[in-house]
């Protein structure tokens, strides 16, 4: 039987003794060790008359996979005796830079990032893929499909579509445009980098296509994790501060899952729709998923979940010499010791910070006045403010963990009321926070430690509404396009920068 003729059509080899990267006749994968886990790269030098893709050059970083390892040590904690080496972590850690490779391959093919999330699942080696790791029943987490070895089913349509040599006579801008349509009707888009934002399918680092539903998954996955994380994540011999090092990533383990259920919230669902397409070029969110969303949202703000666990802390001593702090780890307000408290500071304002984007709540502030049954500006700062102020806490512990959290949603709406160019996303949180104000003036009585620090909050709220020391700053308006010819801060598509994962 005669292969298939796109057999061999790539060979990766070894590159030959004697042979320069350099040398424009070989298309390179480069293994690199840097100094940080850096972005791996796909770039292509191409011909500036045609366009045509002449060499490709891919770097691949090498200590991603050492982050990726820790994650995954993170989630499974699997050192009972502490010198193992779980087969499971080293297969999960090749298949992701099988990914990897594959993503940068992409790249100097010309392709670019697909983050739209199908209702097929996984779709594109072009997405930033998070594991797809499953909750067991009795509480384990399996990693065995966290990362696919294949190319995803988007990606044979790109090649198709960009590659594909047709007979001659072929109606070829109709033949290209079958492979698209046909594409669609199996939900197969593309949707890229600058649709991350508004697009409530249109994510990085995230499975799922609901990522409300997504959120309230992948919360009980981190709490699980957490639960196990101490001695049984970090090998014997390792000093226990290091504990710190996978507590990170697993705590924060939600965050782009947030970030994901956030571009929920005053959602555009769009696609780049062409005149006599037939297909709706943009509606919004539905208010049954922007409130699902939220609720997903305020889930994550809950102070039992922003613990860090007590076996957790109770095994971080200060760090030892030769392993000082350094950025991969919690900034702390507690000198040498851990600090229990900025972990919950940290994890919260991602999710406030998200929720409070200064355009998204611009958004939100139009799609209520064109649709009232949409969740307005008011409503949302209204649901963040009783997820935080009125979270019931089972501890000291937790009700530090709520103060420290109200600090952060006042700071966040104190933002949002100067930072806003929408005058009436300032108006609104400046409203808001006058009656918050009110509101913590009048509930001294809650308790000694809340007293002062509702005194504190209602202080900061009545000098920053009063603003008594800085003239007010005029808000000009809204920039007119340009009328002149356009400066050159575009980009020159002939230089084909490297696109980044
Ligand atoms: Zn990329």
């Amino acid at each position: 039987m005669k292969p298939p003729v796109s057999a061999n059509a790539f060979k990766v080899d070894v590159l030959p003794e004697g042979a320069d990267p350099m040398d424009i006749r070989y298309n390179m994968i480069n293994w690199v060790h840097r100094s940080t886990r850096g972005w791996s790269t796909g770039g292509a030098v191409s011909d500036p008359r045609t366009g045509e893709i002449i060499k490709g050059n891919v770097i691949l970083g090498s200590l991603r996979d050492r982050q990726d390892y820790l994650i995954f040590e993170g989630l499974l904690s699997p050192y009972t005796i502490g010198n193992e080496r779980p087969e499971i972590l080293y297969q999960t850690a090749l298949a992701r830079i099988r990914q990897l490779a594959a993503h940068e391959v992409g790249h100097t093919l010309g392709l670019g990032h697909n983050y739209y999330d199908s209702t097929k699942g996984w779709i594109s080696v072009m997405d930033y893929p998070h594991p797809l790791e499953k909750l067991q029943d009795d509480g384990s987490i399996d990693l065995s499909e966290a990362y696919q070895a294949r190319i995803g089913d988007w990606d044979k349509v790109a090649i198709d579509y960009g590659y594909r040599q047709f007979p001659a006579g072929t109606d070829e801008p109709a033949a290209l445009a079958k492979i698209l349509n046909d594409a669609w009707a199996v939900d197969l888009r593309y949707m890229t980098n600058q649709d991350t934002d508004a697009h409530p399918r249109v994510d990085q680092w995230s499975n799922g296509v609901n990522q409300a539903d997504e959120l309230n998954r992948i919360m009980k996955t981190r709490r699980s994790a957490l639960a196990r994380l101490g001695e049984h994540t970090i090998r014997t011999g390792a000093p226990m501060a290091t504990i710190e090092e996978p507590l990170v990533p697993i705590f924060m383990y939600h965050r782009y899952t947030v970030e994901s259920a956030s571009s929920m919230v005053a959602g555009l669902d769009y696609i780049y729709g062409m005149r006599g397409d037939g297909r709706t070029p943009v509606k919004w969110e539905t208010a049954t998923n922007q409130r699902k969303a939220l609720d997903a949202l305020a889930n994550t703000l809950k102070p039992s979940e922003l613990a860090v666990p007590k076996q957790v802390l109770d095994a971080i001593p200060p760090r030892p010499p030769g392993f000082g702090r350094h950025r991969e780890l919690f900034p702390r307000t507690t000198g040498d010791g851990f600090d229990p408290l900025s972990p919950a500071t940290i994890a919260s304002d991602v999710t406030i910070g998200f929720v409070l984007e200064l355009d998204r709540s611009a958004r939100m502030v139009a799609q209520h006045a064109l649709d009232p049954s949409l969740p307005g500006l008011e409503e949302v700062i209204d649901r963040l403010t009783k997820a935080v102020f009125d979270a019931p806490v089972a501890s000291p512990y937790e009700a530090e963990i709520r103060r420290a959290e109200e600090r952060v949603l006042v700071d966040r709406v104190m933002w949002l009321a100067t930072g806003a160019s929408a005058s009436q996303v300032r108006a609104i949180a400046s409203w808001k926070l006058g009656k918050l104000g009110a509101r913590l003036r009048s509930e001294a009585a809650k308790g000694e430690a809340d007293s002062a620090q509702n005194a504190l909050l209602a202080a900061d709220i009545k000098r920053f509404l009063e603003r008594p020391a800085e003239p007010i700053k005029p808000q000009l308006p809204l920039d007119a396009p340009p009328g002149a010819p356009i400066g050159d801060n575009g980009m020159d598509w002939l230089a084909r920068p490297p696109m980044g994962q």
